[in-house]
């Protein structure tokens, strides 16, 4: 682990995010200890040097405070898509609880979106934060937690996350499930997702956002493979067959298993969009009226 300084700690996102609906992202640390054999955040494209070595940017609330000082619009801030914000080192640093206590005093709309268990620890934070707005996902990809502790080995494992999210939504929290990515062949079939979303809707889930495919882009796909060749022997060669250099990769017959999914959570009431933060319309006082 090393401490860095970084330049900045929020980016705007060029447009704001329709699944998520974010605007601005925080990452506080760089690298992520949760070591899901998928990880997007591998990838090339982000220019992270080393993502085994994890950096912590100790400067990470000095800088939010002067960037939130400075801006006029509020609008819903994320973390959780780089790395988890509640990663095993959150406990002894305590980063992105110090981060919530700043938008909290600020009042700013966040969504978190994350593996860790310990987000619990926040709760009271998170209880505060929704009076202006606060959404907590978690990531759950499978309803096996032999399969959570082989694809993501350094995170809870699934059923820990939603007994997780259940204390959350019963403390009132605005609390959901992203179930994504789905692996082609390895959990994707109907069965186990079906099962998942009953768990999510059990243990409290006010949404479920599904996405039935994955990414693979430089960097992520080498270590994706070799996570296959060590846990799934020969599955690697059907993903290059099938998928060659893809940049995103849909499961079989993800059409008919959307459909599927969509009328279970019809069936559900499980709304599949979340409700995002939704600004104080500004009252005009009208002098001459
Ligand atoms: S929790 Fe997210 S950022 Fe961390 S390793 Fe897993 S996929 Fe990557």
């Amino acid at each position: 682990m090393k401490n860095i300084e970084a330049k900045t700690i929020l980016s705007k996102l060029n447009d704001s995010d329709w699944l998520f609906g974010i605007s601005y992202s925080m990452n506080l640390y760089r690298g992520c200890q949760h070591g899901c054999i998928y990880c997007d955040s591998r990838s090339t494209c982000y220019h992270v040097e080393n993502f085994d070595e994890l950096e912590v940017k100790q400067n990470a609330i000095q800088l939010l405070e002067k960037e939130l000082r400075k801006k006029r619009v509020k609008a819903t801030i994320g973390t959780g898509s780089m790395n988890d914000p509640y990663m095993p080192i959150e406990r002894k640093l305590g980063l992105t609880r110090r981060a919530l206590e700043v938008l909290v005093k600020y009042r700013w709309p966040f969504h978190i979106i994350t593996k860790g268990v310990l987000v619990e620890r926040d709760i009271d934070l998170l209880k505060k934060a929704s009076e202006v707005y606060a959404a907590v996902s978690f990531t759950v990809t499978t309803a096996n937690d032999d399969l959570s502790r082989l694809i993501e080995p350094g995170a809870p494992v699934s059923s820990g996350r939603l007994a997780c999210m259940k204390k959350l939504a019963d403390a009132g929290i605005y609390t959901g499930v992203t179930l994504m990515p789905v692996l082609p062949y390895i959990n994707d079939s109907l069965v186990e997702i079906t099962e998942l979303i009953h768990q999510c809707k059990e243990n409290g889930a006010q949404y479920v956002l599904v996405w039935l495919g994955m990414t693979l882009r430089e960097g992520q796909r080498e270590y994706f493979y070799a996570g296959l060749d060590k846990h799934f022997p020969g599955l690697a060669n059907t993903y290059r067959q099938k998928f060659g250099k893809d940049y995103s990769c849909a499961i079989p017959e993800a059409d008919q298993k959307m459909a599927e999914i969509t009328k279970l959570c019809q069936k559900l009431d499980l709304p599949m969009k979340m409700n995002f933060y939704n600004p104080p319309r500004v009252v005009q006082l009208d002098l001459f009226g």
